[in-house]
């Protein structure tokens, strides 16, 4: 049986003639190409062939026994960093030795799923039954629309096996940078789980460095000042790999303050982006964050389907139910009220809220406009009197970033103040503060947090057919076309890596086959349950390369922001 198919399978020089064979002919002869191909060291896959030169590009897979040693892939992190590691080597060895666009359209270009600094499971490369398998997109040379056959022959004949042949085995790989990309990824991976158990929500290494180079370039920032935790909030943690001190932030509700430009953002994004690790010079390596950390921002303009948004707004112009709240524009306040209400739907534990990015009056109140503006006339009530609530009732801490206002030292377990961006623990002088100078402001948050939403999404609404075809394509802009609707993703600040947002596109219709009468949280479980049974895999008929893992908390993000989405 095994040399039958051996027998069968066309090798490297049937592919030369053939070609050789369509040279010069219309494009569409390129499909004869689709098969499998042994070469010496792996087999390329073509599974599909783009229509036309400037189509999406094509679709390859070169599988290869994986010949990396045991501890390389040993557990879960370790194969995922690997994973990551050889999808970078590749796209490095492609910018050594692909020649690029030569000829119309995409002709000629080597593509693979590109990596930032952050290290997620993707699809780009993946390792089953000790075979890897790389996922690539090649651009077929044509000149106008005729098959350039011997440009075609470079690509595919001399330059992947070079790019393939530099990077894709131990022997070409700088083991050092290998092991340390690895034992990394398992150490972030162990302190994010040592969290829980040590009553944290953060953690932040000492010697971190939490700058980026530009609001461009999430690289780090050259000459930065590194972490320093403030001695009473250090934490020692043993690791796999090593040992690691820095700063705890223990669950509850903690407050990043100090003067502005001393760094307060920077820690916060710092801790948004915890949820992933990073890879080796990143600086934020060890800066990790309960998986279930969500970014809570204001976004005007956006759509809301019959959220509960009660705890915070209540009494709205023209009795707008606030029980099942819905707008095709939400303001500022709404907007935030609505985005904390999904994220605990969708199972968040702990919020990150920075002032800059949030509505005033959704975070404080202070008492002379309560003079002004009486409790019955004011809808909001504001998240400083509902944080404790959200803690003690449901568990949920947050952070926040306020350097504008005092009135959330009274609620406060831990403030942080940055100075010159280090930080220190001034929760004992803020508590102080608030003692000497009580707020004659009324407390507004009434008896209990409130109830919360448990929606239950119709499957109809969530379809993205344009010309009778399903399509779904995520934009770098983080948007996700969608149908003929667009999601916009970039108030979704967690969200890094457009093949997370290719992932959710496809995720979205994978969920409607389980949005029968469940519960939108239920839904999202299955979703994510069946990925972690399966793979990124489940969500494709095809070998999808441009995948990333993304959680559930995005799922519902997006699934939040289509603006056809109905629940019943
Ligand atoms: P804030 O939110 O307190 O106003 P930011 O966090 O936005 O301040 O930081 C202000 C500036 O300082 C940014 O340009 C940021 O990159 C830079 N910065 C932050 N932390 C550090 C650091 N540890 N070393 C050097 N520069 C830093
Ligand atoms: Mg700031």
């Amino acid at each position: 049986m095994i040399l039958h198919y051996l027998a069968s399978m066309k090798t490297r020089e049937d592919l030369r003639h053939l070609l050789h064979r369509i040279d010069g002919s219309g494009y569409k002869a390129y499909k004869g190409l689709q098969g499998q191909y042994a070469y010496d060291n792996f087999t390329l896959f073509i599974d599909y062939v783009q229509g036309d030169p400037f189509a999406s590009p094509s679709r390859l897979r070169l599988r290869l026994r994986n010949q990396f040693p045991e501890w390389a892939s040993r557990n879960r992190s370790r194969e995922v960093a690997l994973r990551d590691f050889l999808a970078r080597q590749f796209a490095q060895s492609i910018r050594r030795f692909a020649k690029g666009q030569r000829g119309s359209g995409k002709s000629g270009a080597v593509f693979i799923d590109q990596p930032g600094q952050e290290m997620l499971e993707r699809m780009a490369v993946v390792l089953d039954n000790d075979e890897l398998e790389v996922r690539i997109q090649v651009g077929l040379p044509a000149f106008g629309r005729r098959i350039a056959g011997q440009q075609a022959a470079a690509i595919l004949l001399e330059e992947l096996p070079m790019i393939a042949g530099h990077s894709l085995f131990p022997e070409v790989i700088d083991e050092g940078k290998l092991r340390a990309h690895i034992l990394i990824n398992e150490d972030a991976d162990a302190l994010r789980g040592q969290l829980e158990g040590l009553g944290l929500v953060a953690f932040v290494a000492n010697g971190a460095l939490l700058p980026r180079a530009s609001g461009v370039d999430p690289r780090p920032l050259e000459g930065g000042l590194p972490f320093l935790s403030p001695d009473n909030m250090e934490v020692e943690v043993q690791l796999p790999n090593r040992q690691v001190r820095g700063m705890g932030i223990p669950k509850g509700i903690t407050l990043i303050t100090g003067g502005g430009y001393h760094g307060k953002s920077t820690l916060l994004r710092a801790i948004e982006l915890g949820i992933y690790n990073h890879i080796p010079g990143d600086g934020r390596e060890l800066v990790v964050s309960n998986p279930q950390a969500v970014k809570i921002r204001a976004e005007d303009g956006r759509f809301v389907e019959k959220v509960n948004i009660s705890p915070f707004i209540n009494n709205l112009p023209r009795a707008t139910d606030t029980l099942r709240f819905s707008t095709q524009n939400a303001s500022g306040s709404t907007s935030q009220a609505a985005n904390v209400m999904e994220a605990l739907e969708a199972g968040a534990r702990a919020l990150l809220i920075d002032e800059d990015t949030s509505a005033t009056n959704f975070m404080i109140r202070d008492h002379r406009m309560q003079q002004l503006v009486p409790k019955e006339r004011e809808p909001i009530t504001p998240f400083v009197d509902k944080a404790r609530q959200l803690y003690e009732e449901l568990g949920v801490s947050s952070i926040i970033v306020v350097g504008g206002s005092g009135l959330y030292f009274d609620i406060a377990d831990k403030v942080l103040c940055m100075l010159e961006y280090e930080p220190q623990d001034l929760t004992e002088r803020a508590h102080e503060i608030a003692l000497q100078f009580p707020q004659d402001r009324q407390g507004e948050g009434g008896k209990g947090f409130g109830g919360l939403s448990q929606r239950t999404p119709l499957a109809r609404s969530i379809d993205a057919r344009r010309g009778g075809r399903e399509k779904v394509r995520a934009f770098a802009t983080r948007s996700l076309q969608f149908g003929v609707e667009e999601i916009g993703l970039a108030a979704v600040e967690q969200l890094v890596d457009n093949s997370q947002l290719n992932a959710i596109g496809d995720a979205l219709l994978y969920a409607r086959k389980y949005m029968a009468s469940r519960p939108l949280a239920a839904v999202l479980d299955q979703v994510m349950a069946d990925i972690e049974a399966g793979s990124l895999d489940v969500l494709s008929q095809q070998k999808e390369g441009h995948y990333a893992v993304f959680r559930k908390l995005e799922l519902a993000a997006a699934l939040n922001r289509l603006r056809s989405l109905r629940v019943e």
